[in-house]
């Protein structure tokens, strides 16, 4: 699935709920849920993600880059710190380094937990607690919405390798796929120009 379909549909679930979740309705929500969205494809080198982060979008380079990221941290945090949450940031870099495409853990419940807790606890250190909400429900529809395709998500990576999808399913990149996309980004944008008024004009 695209990295804007994921966004699209992040924000959509936003804003459905944002009523319902602590923290309600804020811009720093907002572009956490876009963040949260996108960053599951972080373990592929061409995803809109590492189009931003990586200087050459190839497999080498990732592992490259966000393995000297992690190490980085780990180093960091033996010299000076030693935090929970540097190693975990730092263990979170060589991970997303070695995972490929939605065979490894940032696809599964276990990799949104290990980035929910960074989250969580970043939250904590700045007394903003409701950040690990906007960032689970991005999150948590990029693997649901990637249930909908028929390669799958390895839910439960590195304890079972069965990849888990939906009855009903289409390939990303084909015609088809592309068609349900579109047709998903424009329910989308109605949606969201439906929403606006009632968020902003209350
Ligand atoms: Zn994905």
């Amino acid at each position: 699935m695209k990295g804007k379909t994921h966004i699209g549909m992040g924000l959509v679930t936003y804003l459905s709920i944002y009523n319902i979740i602590p923290g309600k309705f804020n811009f720093l929500g907002l572009f956490l849920v876009v963040f949260a969205s996108i960053l599951p494809d972080v373990d592929h080198p061409k995803s809109m993600i590492n189009k931003y982060i990586l200087p050459f979008k190839n497999k080498l380079t990732k592992v490259v880059l966000y393995g000297c990221i992690g190490l980085i941290f780990l180093w960091y945090d033996y010299l000076y710190t030693d935090a929970p949450i540097m190693k975990a940031i730092g263990i979170s870099f060589i991970i997303i380094a070695v995972s490929s495409h939605r065979n490894g853990l940032t696809h599964s419940f276990s990799g949104m937990i290990m980035f929910s807790f960074i989250i969580g606890y970043l939250g904590n250190m700045y007394d903003i607690h409701y950040l690990v909400y906007y960032f689970m429900i991005g999150y948590g529809m990029h693997l649901f919405c990637d249930m909908f395709t028929n390669m799958g998500v390895p839910l439960f990576y590195p304890f079972e390798n069965k990849k888990f999808r939906f009855p009903l399913t289409y390939r990303t990149n084909s015609k088809v796929g592309s068609v349900i996309e579109e047709m998903l980004m424009i329910c989308g944008i109605l949606f969201t120009i439906y929403r606006l008024p009632v968020i902003f004009c209350k």
